[in-house]
């Protein structure tokens, strides 16, 4: 199973080195770091492509596009997204520039880049290593702001349930937005004693204004309203606010601070409904399931909990908690029915490092050959066992390979 934090630690591994791909003679160029990384990853490739057309190849192959709108400062890509760039060439051309995504906010992000220069000698021969076969650069940390970003692309996860570390703070990675104005947690100033306990419970909340920007500036420090939550839920928004990591200040009980997660919801409705949308009660519904899965908390009235059950308040307003616990109870189900058929066929990918291994219309040393594979990464449909050989159907149709010549991802 890939999730974006094993794509960051895997591009992590490769600082320092030069990351090539077989199809690509010009060594360590950018996209051949992120194309060896989706390959990695999946069947999918970026095929020699210039770094600015790959957000157009990788739409094309089915994957994921984001493109950049530089008028919502609020879109802003995920950790293991790839993002591109314009980067114009000594020779006038808009070749592009792409990387992995570290993590970024709303300023901008961390990456990890390969060939950040555009030119580099690194065999010290006095000649450009981008105008060398094999030449290109090495992987590096970088920083960045949205400055030519056209847009990113990220790889299909299976679950696109689980934490994400956002900026050392840990969120669901279900999160759309993150607020980067401080707030109110145990790590505030002044603060002692709050501590993070076992996560046990949920709180759920409803803000009193029909206007999210208003409902979390009443959570930043500067605000000194000593008040904070780690969600806020607006229609399909879910904006992180504090790190899951972090004791909030939502129930108005320091223990059950410690202990909770809490929920924020922007009302649809003013009073005396104070309403929540339907939208807003599938996101929330949505990160309710993610949050019990991760912390192994039963999805039920016991731990999922209105503000009003931990101390004197009207909050959560007008919403329906037995809908929204019932919603997250079907969800949690949804999800388990539609992972049951495992009936589907077991595919798994290979690694082919050799440049002559023969393809065969069919899995045995006497059937005819179709080629050979490039060296590169490859999905085996099928296998078989013949002629005292393991045989693997490619993907592609092309035929049979001996999977004694591969190592298994
Ligand atoms: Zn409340």
């Amino acid at each position: 199973m890939t999730t974006a934090q094993e794509v960051v630690s895997y591009a992590k591994s490769k600082l320092n080195q030069k990351v090539t791909v077989p199809t690509n003679p010009y060594g360590g160029q950018c996209v051949a770091f992120i194309d060896h990384i989706v390959q990695h990853f999946s069947d999918k490739n970026l095929a020699y492509t210039n770094a600015i057309d790959c957000l157009k190849k990788a739409k094309s192959q089915g994957l994921e596009v984001i493109y950049n709108n530089p008028n919502d400062v609020n879109l802003i890509p995920k950790s293991g997204d790839f993002f591109v760039m314009s980067s114009v060439a000594s020779d006038g051309v808009d070749y592009g520039h792409i990387g992995v995504v570290v993590s970024a906010d709303t300023r901008g992000m961390t990456t990890l880049e390969q060939n950040i220069d555009g030119y580099s000698d690194n065999n010290r021969n006095g000649i450009n290593d981008q105008l060398e076969i094999g030449g290109g650069g090495y992987v590096r940390n970088n920083k960045r702001s949205y400055a030519g970003v056209t847009g990113w692309f990220r790889l299909p996860y299976d679950n696109k349930t689980g934490a994400i570390n956002h900026n050392g703070e840990i969120y669901s990675s279900l999160t759309t937005h993150f607020n980067p104005n401080v707030m109110y947690s145990n790590l505030s100033k002044g603060v002692t004693g709050y501590s993070r306990m076992t996560i046990d419970r949920i709180v759920i909340h409803h803000n009193m204004t029909t206007d999210k920007n208003i409902a979390m500036q009443t959570w930043y420090e500067s605000s000194k309203n000593w008040t904070s939550a780690h969600y806020e839920i607006a229609d399909n928004e879910i904006w992180g606010c504090v790190g899951e990591q972090y004791s909030a200040f939502h129930s108005g009980d320091s223990t059950m601070n410690r202990r909770s997660i809490g929920i924020e919801h922007v009302n649809s409705t003013g009073a005396p409904g104070w309403k929540i949308s339907e939208a807003s009660y599938k996101s929330s519904a949505k990160l309710i399931v993610d949050i019990c899965k991760r912390y192994k908390i039963p999805i039920d009235a016991k731990h999922i909990i209105p503000h009003k059950q931990v101390s004197a308040t009207e909050c959560p307003g007008g919403i329906d908690m037995n809908k929204l616990i019932k919603m997250a109870q079907d969800l949690s189900k949804g999800v388990t029915t539609t992972t049951k058929p495992a009936a589907k066929p077991t595919t798994f990918r290979v690694k082919v490092s050799v440049t002559d291994l023969n393809i065969r219309k069919s899995p045995s040393l006497k059937a005819g050959k179709n080629g050979v594979v490039k060296p590169g990464v490859y999905t085996i449909t099928e296998t078989k066992s013949a002629d005292g050989y393991e045989w693997g159907k490619l993907k592609s149709g092309a035929g049979w390979i001996a999977l004694k010549y591969t190592s298994k991802l």
